[in-house]
């Protein structure tokens, strides 16, 4: 039994003295207080019982024990850049920079707290993703650039619910990560390929844009939509780059009718701020015009 003003950790099953800490199972010390918040964020310890709480301690005890060892090296481990002196984040057992943090918090959709209570090497597997990197190396050591190979393996969209929000957010993809090393090693002729049926079917242009939607902009005021003569073309590159102030052309029977293309954006219907859209991606051409003659499935040819 407990002499009169001790109790036994509910956490370490040592005796203390003093009011302790609450977890599901009872009041745990102040020694393991120090230990939980290294590797636990604020309150998240409360209802958890001890034996979950014991387990995380016991997976990370050699970080936690040299946790004040540990001292801020002169470059980011994970991007091997200069580490800057404010620009940067504590993990369990590293220091990492802001911009690598912030990666590792959207691939791991969680916040800054929860990075900080993880270890280097749980984070660092993240950054071997083909589109955080560019690319991927085959067996053999040779890159592959990303770029090069999108027109064959595009980032795939997809849906992320927003746990606790009623909303998704969009989320990209790689489907080189998932390729065997020899469809690695094939995809850069596979690609070639593509290329040359692209160029084959539609003639030699810069770029060849594929329209799947169609939406007329408008501006709010007051309540009130007031429509103008942009449009934003949606669809997918099939084939090169697209800059600002190129030039699509469409033909039809009719005749052949040019745009200019004046803003781009992503896949978000109503973002216009990017330079270029690459091979392989979604996004939309703004242009500005009366545009009766652009229908989903149109191929645009860019110049
Ligand atoms: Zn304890
Ligand atoms: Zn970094």
């Amino acid at each position: 039994m407990a002499l009169t003003g001790t109790k036994i950790c509910a956490v370490c099953g040592n005796e203390f003295k003093g009011s302790g800490n609450l977890c599901k199972d009872g009041y745990y010390c102040n020694d393991c207080e120090k230990k939980i918040r290294r590797v636990f964020q604020e309150d998240e310890e409360d209802y958890l019982s001890a034996a979950d709480i014991r387990k995380k301690l016991n997976k990370y005890a050699d970080a936690i024990a040299a946790y004040d060892s540990i001292i801020k090296p002169e470059t980011c481990p994970v991007c091997g850049k200069k580490l800057p002196k404010l620009m940067n984040m504590r993990l369990l057992d590293a220091y990492i920079c802001m911009g690598c943090a912030e990666k590792a918090r959207d691939m791991l959709h969680t916040g800054y707290d929860a990075i900080g209570c993880m270890c280097l090497s749980e984070i660092r597997p993240l950054f071997e993703q083909a589109a955080v990197r560019g690319g991927r190396a085959d067996s053999s050591g040779v890159f592959h650039n990303a770029d090069a190979l999108r027109i064959v393996y595009p980032l795939i969209r997809t849906l992320r619910e927003v746990p606790g929000e009623d909303g998704y957010e969009v989320e990209y993809i790689d489907p080189l990560d998932s390729l065997s090393d020899e469809e690695l090693r094939a995809a850069p002729a596979l690609a070639e390929q593509r290329r040359a049926e692209l160029e084959a079917k539609y003639g030699t242009h810069k770029a060849i844009f594929e329209v799947d939607k169609i939406t007329k902009l408008y501006n709010e005021s007051k309540g009130r939509r007031n429509y103008r003569n942009e449009y934003r073309i949606g669809g997918r590159v099939l084939m090169g780059n697209i800059v600002l102030r190129d030039q699509a052309v469409v033909k039809r029977a009719e005749g052949t009718k040019e745009l200019l293309i004046r803003k781009l954006g992503n896949c978000q219907e109503y973002r216009s701020d990017l330079k270029e859209l690459k091979e392989g991606m979604e996004g939309g051409l703004f242009v500005e015009a009366v545009l009766s003659f652009v229908y989903p499935g149109d191929i645009l040819c860019i110049d």
